[in-house]
């Protein structure tokens, strides 16, 4: 039923020198007087996508600084994740909404997860919508409920935004990444945090150039020849088939280019092998178009080292809630083009630390000037990496919830 997700250990100190001292010494004294405050995280998977990613990380830290922490993840089966990828996107904007049936199956997984789930939090930290309507409930399970919302929610669907509030508006704390993400009729306190990479996580961690590409040549990269990459869900919202089309365009002008798509597929998300055999077909057999998954075995490292040996790392979605894809290209100083939605503008400065575009064509011309002027991509991966340094390191991260935490406790 709800599954306690094991995560090992992490130790703040460790990022001492990679972020800076003031932002650890900030936590440290922030965290003191939430010693022993018992904060639960509620999610829907504990494997694939940014939210399972974040909490990998942030639970064993907080730990670390002496918070009694932990994460469960919550019981569905296929229904309910059909039913909750419905809702995804329909709170991203897609016109249809739940059915009927499809809100009774959601509500009715939150009964069974809310039943299970146990008493005396101090702090219950529900991630995302699946499991919203816990805290209408089974209100006095914690002193203190708080809603992350890691989506977009600019322009949800009426319909499903509506019949969702009730739920949201409940939840005395609510935390976004964006303020534009914040829907009318939020109640409560709202605060605004965007998320961050773990920089000594396998993922992230520096890599030797040799080993980068040694790991991309078993993938069948041809390692003397440029390279461009999107690693993200096979998902419409990311645009896959876009970067396809960008990549013919440079392709027609630079025919030794190659492009690679890695994508995870999660646990949660039925409709992702449907999309993959889609972007599979657009391809249409190209050699040097390599679309690898979780199953061909590319794992943290082998993201990583894609990520460290190509040539333009592109992000090309058409909505992104954050998308820490973005902020781990550019921690690893690559040049890196990102479709001007969401979380992405806020990581990237169009023309300084990376290039914005809206388009295929946009998105092949950049790839066709970065591939021609090394220099170029050098002087943007390096502003880029500064960047993510200072805004998007997970210390920062840490810091901003223990902020909130302590105004939760303040209260309670
Ligand atoms: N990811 C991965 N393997 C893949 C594809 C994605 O590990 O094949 C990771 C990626 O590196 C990132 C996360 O999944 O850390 C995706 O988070 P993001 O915010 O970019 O998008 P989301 O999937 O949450 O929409």
């Amino acid at each position: 039923m709800l599954q306690p997700v094991h995560v090992g250990q992490k130790s703040l100190a460790d990022y001492t020198h990679l972020a800076g001292k003031d932002v650890i010494e900030e936590v440290r004294a922030l965290a003191e007087p939430l010693r022993g405050v018992h904060v639960t995280h509620v999610s829907a998977t504990a494997f694939g996508g940014g939210v399972s990613e974040l909490l990998y990380t942030l639970v064993p830290l907080m730990r670390d600084v002496g918070l009694e922490c932990d994460w469960q993840v919550i019981y569905g089966q296929e229904e309910f994740f059909h039913a909750t990828k419905q809702m995804h996107n329909a709170l991203q904007g897609d016109p249809q909404d739940l059915t009927e049936e499809q809100w009774a199956i959601w509500h009715g997984y939150n009964e069974l997860n809310a039943e299970q789930l146990r008493d005396g939090m101090d702090i219950c930290f529900v991630h995302d919508p699946q499991p919203a309507a816990l805290r209408t409930l089974v209100p006095g399970k914690a002193r203190g409920w708080l809603w992350r919302c890691h989506i977009d929610l600019s322009t949800p669907n009426p319909a499903t935004i509506e019949r969702l509030m009730p739920h949201l508006r409940e939840y005395r704390h609510s935390v976004f990444h964006l303020r534009d993400y914040v829907p009318d009729g939020m109640a409560g306190q709202v605060h605004i945090v965007p998320p961050a990479i773990d920089p000594l996580t396998p993922k992230n961690m520096a890599l030797a150039p040799d080993d980068a590409a040694y790991v991309c040549e078993q993938f069948g990269i041809d390692v003397d020849r440029p390279l461009l990459l999107q690693v993200s869900r096979f998902d419409p919202w990311k645009d896959p088939i876009g970067v396809i089309d960008a990549y013919r365009l440079v392709k027609a002008q630079m025919p030794e280019v190659q492009l690679a798509l890695v994508g995870s597929m999660a646990t949660d998300d039925p409709e992702g092998w449907e999309f993959f055999n889609a972007t599979l077909s657009h391809a249409d057999g190209d050699e040097d178009i390599k679309i690898l998954n979780n199953f061909n075995g590319v794992g943290a490292i082998e993201v990583n080292a894609f990520q460290s040996h190509a040539d333009v790392v592109i992000q090309k979605s058409t909505r992104e809630g954050f998308g820490l894809t973005v902020t781990e290209a550019l921690w690893k100083g690559k040049p890196f083009i990102g479709g001007d939605v969401g979380g992405i503008p806020l990581q990237v400065e169009d023309g300084e630390t990376g290039f914005l575009v809206n388009s295929p064509e946009a998105c092949g011309e950049r790839c066709l000037e970065l591939l021609a002027d090394p220099d170029l991509g050098r002087r943007l991966g390096r502003a880029g990496k500064a960047r993510a340094r200072q805004e998007f390191l997970t210390p920062r991260y840490l810091r901003d919830y223990l902020r909130v935490f302590s105004a939760m406790m303040d209260q309670a």
